[in-house]
């Protein structure tokens, strides 16, 4: 029997100042985790038992689908990260350390390159293939922003899978059989997905999905379309753009305006009386050390995972205030791609602007009348900025685009070449012909996705647990401990749930009710069972449900059948949540 006493279940009245979101003060207001520093994480026994249990569902459904669980060091080589070329996208993010031989190591922040260095080594022929592995591993990121508890830390439990196929067929199929086991994952932990197209980012690969959990806090930018089912993260998505591209005086030519520290899109919008989107943003950045300029309508942001795609390069980044002095011969805020002699990327939106308004490459001035194509010399046109909500949908066309934000919970990709090539994972056909493995790789937050859980499940009172991943499934809650009968009653319902096959959780502190129901509801065990002096005088317990509120006294002799039948209810019911 497990007796509150005698755990460690450190609740707090308040949320420390730190916790700036609900499933973060949660967490620590239910004693589930503890911070030593920051981005790094205890989990107290009742936080692990949940742990544990998203971990089991994950297991469960990658073993039903066919991956082998391996576990990788979580410590590598660094040479194994060269091979790629991946240390040097990843370097930042990777912590780095030496052995006592000076020996360059770092602690994984994922594992492509270990586990293509396995299989190079263990697949020889097209007869051992197609494989898929995965292990349940802590990685460590070097994050910029660790926040929001086990959201965003620098060492966390993710699950990954690799999957080595032979042909495109091969990858799709087990692309799809992920795809499915992540949708029955995260049903079964209780929570609400939302798939959205992806970018493909540092992992190299052609398509890409992730599951997201809706949620205000959520670090990712969503794009969805009311009326089809296109939903895409922001970094990726597309949209078409409603915007006018000509303009009142379109066609005179273009004049100088004075405009005092007139910097920002706003300040310049409001001084001319002109929306946004007839402003046109010109951004100086260095893609690989290099000035380039880059142009987006003055309504929207430059999306610059796409702007490093459509430039091919590795590093991009704002350029400094004496760079930007001295490719425009202007201080910040007053750039425009009339005259300038840098490469100039001009994103689609922008195509046929006429009658726009840009810098002037000169202090406090802006150019009026600009014709793109006819006053400036634009290198490439790509998609470079951001979708915005109200654009056109890029799939149905009919639709209107909508943004939300979500928590990415998982990842699934098809990766390619790229890592077997370079680490040379491949076998033998059956004619004898050497060949190289298609990998796709897939990823879950396993920790992410259990404060995930909390996020989209709890109300002003606490936690309200799924069943499938609850600490305890049941907690029995005697009113008054001093009270023989009532005690009684409460060991003798524990001992026959325990029996049932039931995880219980025995409150037998000696605190006011008060207390003891706060922490109930904190707590959010999805069925409680509370014993006391009245209502064993009536010759009942109460039982109560912790998603809905919902009380039934019931004979003790009924309790066990009750709980059963509740707890097939929350199982089943996705009407729990
Ligand atoms: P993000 O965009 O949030 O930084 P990512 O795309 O870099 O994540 P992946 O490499 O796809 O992450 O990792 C697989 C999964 O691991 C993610 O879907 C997410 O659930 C989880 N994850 C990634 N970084 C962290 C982190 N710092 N803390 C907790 N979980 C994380
Ligand atoms: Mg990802």
């Amino acid at each position: 029997m497990v007796r509150w006493s005698q755990q460690l279940i450190p609740t707090l009245r308040e949320a420390p100042a730190e916790a700036e979101i609900p499933s973060h003060q949660l967490m620590l207001r239910a004693g589930l985790i503890r911070k030593l520093s920051g981005g790094l994480y205890t989990f107290l026994p009742l936080g692990l038992r949940a742990l544990h249990k998203v971990e089991r569902i994950v297991r469960e459904e990658m073993d039903r689908a066919g991956a082998l669980e391996v576990l990788m060091p979580a410590m590598h080589p660094q040479e194994i990260w060269e091979q790629t070329g991946r240390f040097d996208v990843l370097k930042d993010v990777m912590f780095k350390i030496k052995d006592r031989q000076e020996r360059n190591l770092v602690l994984g922040p994922t594992h492509e390159e270990i586990v293509t260095d396995l299989v190079a080594h263990e697949v020889q022929s097209y007869r051992q293939l197609p494989v898929n592995l995965y292990q349940i591993q802590t990685k460590f990121r070097d994050e910029i922003r660790p926040r929001f508890g086990l959201m965003r830390a620098k060492e966390f439990i993710m699950k990954d899978a690799y999957s080595f196929d032979m042909n495109l067929e091969g990858v799709e199929k087990s692309y799809q059989a992920m795809y499915r086991a992540y949708e029955r994952i995260f049903k079964r932990a209780g929570l609400r997905t939302k798939v959205v197209e992806a970018d493909t980012g540092a992992m190299g690969g052609s398509a890409s999905h992730e599951f997201m959990v809706l949620a205000d806090a959520g670090e990712d930018g969503i794009i969805e379309c009311e009326a089809c089912s296109y939903a895409a993260n922001l970094e990726r998505a597309e949209g078409v753009s409603r915007g006018e591209r000509v303009f009142a005086d379109a066609g005179q030519s273009t004049a100088v305006v004075a405009t005092p520290n007139q910097r920002t899109m706003e300040d310049v919008s409001r001084f001319f009386k002109s929306p946004a989107v007839r402003l046109i943003k010109t951004l100086i950045y260095l893609a690989d050390e290099k000035p380039v300029a880059a142009l987006v309508p003055g309504d929207r942001d430059v999306n610059e995972i796409k702007l490093k795609r459509a430039l091919k390069v590795v590093a991009l980044v704002l350029a400094d205030d004496a760079t930007i002095a001295k490719v425009t011969h202007a201080p910040v805020g007053f750039a425009g791609p009339v005259g300038l002699t840098i490469p100039i990327i001009a994103d689609e939106k922008l195509k046929g602007y006429r009658g726009a308004i840009t810098g002037a490459n000169q202090a406090d001035a802006h150019l009026v009348n600009v014709d793109l194509a006819r006053d400036a010399k634009i290198e490439t046109w790509a998609d470079i900025s951001n979708a915005n909500a109200g654009d056109g949908c890029p799939r149905c066309e009919k639709g209107n685009l909508v943004a939300k934000r979500g928590i990415e919970v998982g990842h699934v990709f098809k990766l390619g070449t790229k890592y077997s090539e370079a680490l040379g994972a491949g076998y033998l056909d059956p004619e004898g012909q050497r060949k190289t493995a298609i990998m796709g790789c897939y990823g879950i937050g396993v920790t992410r996705t259990l404060q995930s859980v909390i996020e989209q499940s709890h109300d002003a009172n606490g936690i309200v647990w799924p069943i499938s991943i609850a600490p305890y499934q049941v907690e029995v809650l005697p009113i008054n401990v001093a009270h023989a009968p009532t005690m009684e009653a409460a060991l003798k319902i524990v001992a026959e749930l325990e029996a049932a096959g039931f995880e219980v959780l025995f409150d037998d502190r000696d605190e006011r009710p008060g207390v003891k129901f706060k922490d109930a509801d904190l707590l959010g065990l999805p069925i409680r069972i509370n014993v006391g002096e009245k209502g064993l005088a009536k010759g009942v317990l109460e039982i109560k449900l912790r998603h809905n509120g919902e009380l039934r006294a019931v004979p003790p002799e009924q309790v066990l059948a009750t709980v059963q039948a509740c707890a097939e209810e929350l199982r089943t019911g996705v009407a729990v949540l």
